[in-house]
């Protein structure tokens, strides 16, 4: 492959704290090894669109603390379509970007490889950015460990008002489709019961709990409600066990898209950086079409098609144990 002279930067799909610590790996890294580095913002819209911004080693000063994304992110319907990824490709190399990272979930991935499969001469490489960690063939995605930091902070506060007035709190947590924060969040707040869109028919199961609960006097109760739960989310589980169980005061919580701000923790720092740094090594490496992610701590390179065709699961034993640890 002919030398990489100037790489492209992207963000797209919903933000994540460490997003930033990302884009700055990447383009101090490129510029170490000799390489230009344009920001292009507004994720794929803003490649069709030409919202290119040049980087400097000091344009990315200063962001490594800041959750969000310095280059702004988007969905993008026009990407969507063929016409809109051919605009996209001229505009890449009327200004001369032949190689692109893309920063974003499973969608901005796939995006990625369809755009791989129609124009070859480009390579691009992908990095999980979402805090949903839903994404295959990663164990962690940029963002996924704040996320999880800010809904443990919120339900233990909750958790105060719920022993202080006996109540049983619902707490819907973010995740899209997926059950990975509120499995772990659940687990990190002892939630008496935690519903994932994985598993179906939870709702009985936690109607004898509660009936059990109760009989116990449990002075409060928890529950943990990934946003993409089959039978309806929050509001729909509180109505139905209000009505057959009055002697529960009940309330929910929807924690909604503060899950998505403030500081990166420390952690997602250094695997963002450590992300960003290996995505422009892959580069350097004539890998093209791929993710870098970790597996088992080390960082691993997965071809988009795997990524985007396989389905990362919940831990079923880690499910258990929350059972389990929640008598
Ligand atoms: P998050 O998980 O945080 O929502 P995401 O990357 O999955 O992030 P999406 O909205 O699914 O977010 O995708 C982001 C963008 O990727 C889309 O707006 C679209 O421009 C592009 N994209 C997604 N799927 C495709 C596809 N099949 N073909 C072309 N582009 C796509």
């Amino acid at each position: 492959m002919a030398k990489i002279k100037k790489i492209g930067i992207l963000t797209s799909g919903g933000d994540a704290p460490g997003m930033n610590a990302a884009i700055r790996g990447v383009t101090r890294t490129a510029i170490f090894n000799g390489m230009q580095v344009v920001g292009i913002r507004h994720g794929y819209h803003g490649m069709i669109f030409g919202h290119f911004t040049r980087l400097k080693a000091h344009s990315v000063s200063d962001i490594l603390a800041r959750g969000g994304t310095i280059l702004k992110t988007a969905r993008s319907k026009e990407f969507m379509t063929a016409e809109g990824r051919k605009q996209a490709y001229d505009n890449l190399k009327k200004e001369g970007i032949d190689a692109v990272v893309v920063i974003g979930g499973d969608g901005s991935l796939t995006g990625a490889r369809v755009f791989c499969d129609e124009y070859y001469d480009i390579p691009f490489i992908g990095i999980p950015g979402t805090i949903d960690n839903d994404i295959f063939g990663t164990d962690y995605t940029i963002g996924y460990d704040t996320a999880q930091n800010t809904v443990v902070d919120a339900v233990d506060k909750i958790r105060d008002t719920a022993s202080s007035h006996n109540r049983l709190f619902f707490i819907e947590v973010m995740g899209r489709d997926a059950g990975f924060i509120a499995l772990k969040t659940g687990i990190a707040c002892g939630a008496e019961a935690i519903l994932i869109p994985e598993v179906e028919g939870q709702v009985e199961g936690l109607k004898d709990y509660l009936e059990k609960g109760y009989k116990r006097k449990k002075s409060s109760n928890i529950i943990i409600v990934a946003e993409g739960e089959k039978s309806g989310g929050a509001f729909a589980i509180a109505e139905q066990v209000k009505e057959e169980f009055e002697e529960y005061s009940v309330r929910v919580s929807i924690l909604g898209h503060i899950q998505r701000g403030g500081k990166p923790s420390a952690y997602d720092r250094v695997s963002a950086s450590t992300l960003g740094y290996e995505a422009v090594q892959a580069l350097l490496d004539d890998q093209k079409s791929v993710m870098v992610g970790f597996h088992n701590g080390e960082v691993d390179l997965v071809p988009f098609r795997k990524v985007i065709k396989l389905k990362k699961s919940v831990d079923p034993q880690q499910l258990e144990m929350a059972d389990v640890l929640s008598i």
